[in-house]
């Protein structure tokens, strides 16, 4: 079992779009250890886009993220599932909504390209983030939730007893 966190950003939470999104994750059987809203500031909104995306993306990049992370509330998740990591990456879709696969959430939800976000000097506005490691999870879901806040519940089926 792994934990992997989605952040429904806020043109997920915009679009009214929220309910739909999570329905999809419960769809495939992934349990929900953690479901919170939260209205990030700078510092919440820098500890989740870290240097590590200026390194990969360019600095315009990581400071026009951490601003459209705060442009309204987002709904951050904690999923656990069988490789949650991969299997939540692979329903999402590719980071450009214009290439994202038709049947993940980036592509059936959004079209925005690198091109036009280029030429309006805003980031790509695509929904919703989750963590591409397990490494990178256990981080992420120490930005978002305390350990308190996260709720262990085992599905009913796992405490079925087994008849003689
Ligand atoms: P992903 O969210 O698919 O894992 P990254 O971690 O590389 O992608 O980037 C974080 C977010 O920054 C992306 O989801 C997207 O919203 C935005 N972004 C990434 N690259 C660009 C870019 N070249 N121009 C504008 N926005 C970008």
């Amino acid at each position: 079992m792994e934990r992997t966190l989605v952040l429904l950003k806020p043109d997920a939470v915009d679009r009214g779009l929220v309910g739909e999104i999570m329905h999809r994750f419960e769809r495939v059987g992934l349990k929900i250890v953690g479901l919170k809203m939260v209205q990030a500031e700078q510092g919440h909104a820098e500890r989740h886009y870290t240097e590590d995306l200026a390194v990969r993306r360019g600095q315009h990049v990581r400071d026009m993220m951490i601003s459209m992370l705060m442009e309204g509330p987002v709904v951050a998740l904690c999923l656990e599932g069988i490789d949650s990591v991969e299997l939540v990456r692979k329903m999402v879709g590719g980071t450009e909504p214009k290439a994202a696969a038709p049947g993940t959430i980036r592509g059936d939800y959004s079209h925005m390209s690198f091109k036009h976000s280029d030429e309006k000097k805003i980031g790509i506005y695509n929904l919703i983030h989750a963590s591409s490691s397990a490494p990178e999870a256990e981080q992420e879901i120490a930005v978002w939730f305390k350990p308190e806040e996260m709720v262990d519940h085992a599905p009913l089926y796992t405490k079925r007893t087994i008849p003689e």
